[in-house]
């Protein structure tokens, strides 16, 4: 149910409401937007609760929300969700490329593809340290030695960081090192890691499971943000399809189903989806065309020795021409590309507490 005040309504007015809701055993969201507070009652409720939140002073309408997820959805928070990473605006029309390795699996690679990647434009630099493995015998990644040096890479190219979690456990450790955590498409279902996420202050990106509805997906954003964690990322990266001409199937009319149903900002991974490092150019001009928020490229300066994801990975040059469309493409529907090192002054994020933050 939420909760919509008047315009007129005076903080005591929301402290009032924010109470009542505690009152009658629902957990209250707050959703300040440029004109309105918004406030959403979670939880099981009673067949009166509407008419008695309804009368108290400075309240304008008490709904239900007809989706299954709440706090994800627009009804909820009618604006795009814009997120500050380390100075970086992500959501509405900021477009960011994340970029990287799948894997960090040495310094030497690491330092070589977020040089790369930053002079071409990236906002973001990406590497896998815990890797999902289809096969147990594969590469795993380097654990906490390689967030090290993911940290490292960072702060020298002055970019934020995304690495993977898959186990609850590592957590901690992954939020020690790591500007934002990814939860990987094999995990989006993972409840406890989910609410685990959920207690931190970082931005979670979460991945589309491989057969995954829009819905479910939208549920596992609703499991990070009933735990208080605002700050959630979608990204649609391909599903399982009867087509085996790509790794999966690119479903590119998730972006705008998604943004018509949540104000969450929407990436989309061309690299997973494709598997094929000559699609990935033009599945990710189409992300950025389609209206996602971003696209998440992985990168490698030499694939054919790379320990995970090797075939898709584009090259350093490609990527810089990829990068260049991208930004083209960007301007035409009216998106605005952040550049590595170039601040974007042009856009605010939107005053809206908690949710833009
Ligand atoms: C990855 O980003 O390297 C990865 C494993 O992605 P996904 O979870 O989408 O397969
Ligand atoms: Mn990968």
């Amino acid at each position: 149910m939420i909760v919509v005040m008047k315009s007129s309504a005076v903080a005591e007015d929301v402290t009032r409401v924010v109470e009542r809701v505690c009152e009658l055993g629902l957990t209250p969201h707050l959703s300040k937007g440029e004109y309105r507070t918004i406030i959403g009652a979670i939880g099981e409720k009673k067949p009166d609760t509407q008419q008695q939140l309804q009368q108290l002073p400075g309240v304008d309408e008490v709904m239900a929300i007809t989706q299954p997820y709440k706090l994800a959805s627009r009804e909820f928070h009618e604006a795009d969700t814009i997120l500050d990473v380390k100075g970086v605006r992500i959501g509405g029309p900021h477009v960011n490329v994340i970029a990287g390795p799948c894997a960090i699996e040495s310094r030497e690679i690491l330092f070589t593809v977020a040089k790369a990647v930053k002079d071409a434009g990236a906002s973001i630099l990406r590497g896998g340290a815990f890797k999902p493995r289809s096969s147990p015998y594969s590469f795993s990644g380097m654990g906490e030695d390689g967030l090290k040096l993911l940290k490292e890479a960072g702060d020298e190219m002055g970019m934020p960081t995304i690495t993977e979690v898959v186990d609850p456990r590592d957590v901690d450790v992954v939020c020690k090192y790591a500007d934002m955590i990814q939860i990987g498409a094999r995990n989006m279902q993972n409840f406890n890691l989910l609410l685990e996420v959920g207690k931190t202050d970082k931005p979670v990106f979460i991945k589309r499971g491989l057969a995954a509805s829009i819905t479910e997906l939208l549920m596992s954003a609703e499991y990070v943000l009933s735990q208080g964690n605002h700050r959630v990322i979608l990204c649609e990266r391909g599903i399982r399809t009867f087509s085996e001409e790509t790794r999966f199937t690119l479903d590119l009319s998730a972006v705008p189903v998604i943004q018509e149903r949540s104000h969450l900002p929407v990436f989309v991974d061309p690299s997973h989806a494709a598997g094929k490092r000559d699609l990935v150019p033009s599945l990710a001009i189409a992300s950025i065309a389609v209206g996602a928020s971003g696209a998440i490229v992985e990168v490698h300066s030499c694939p054919d020795r790379a320990l995970c994801d090797g075939p898709q990975a584009v090259l350093p040059e490609n990527f810089k021409k990829m990068m260049e469309q991208i930004r083209k493409v960007a301007e035409i529907v009216g998106h605005r590309v952040t550049l590595w090192g170039q601040e974007d002054t042009t856009t605010k994020p939107q005053a809206s507490g908690g949710w833009a933050t």
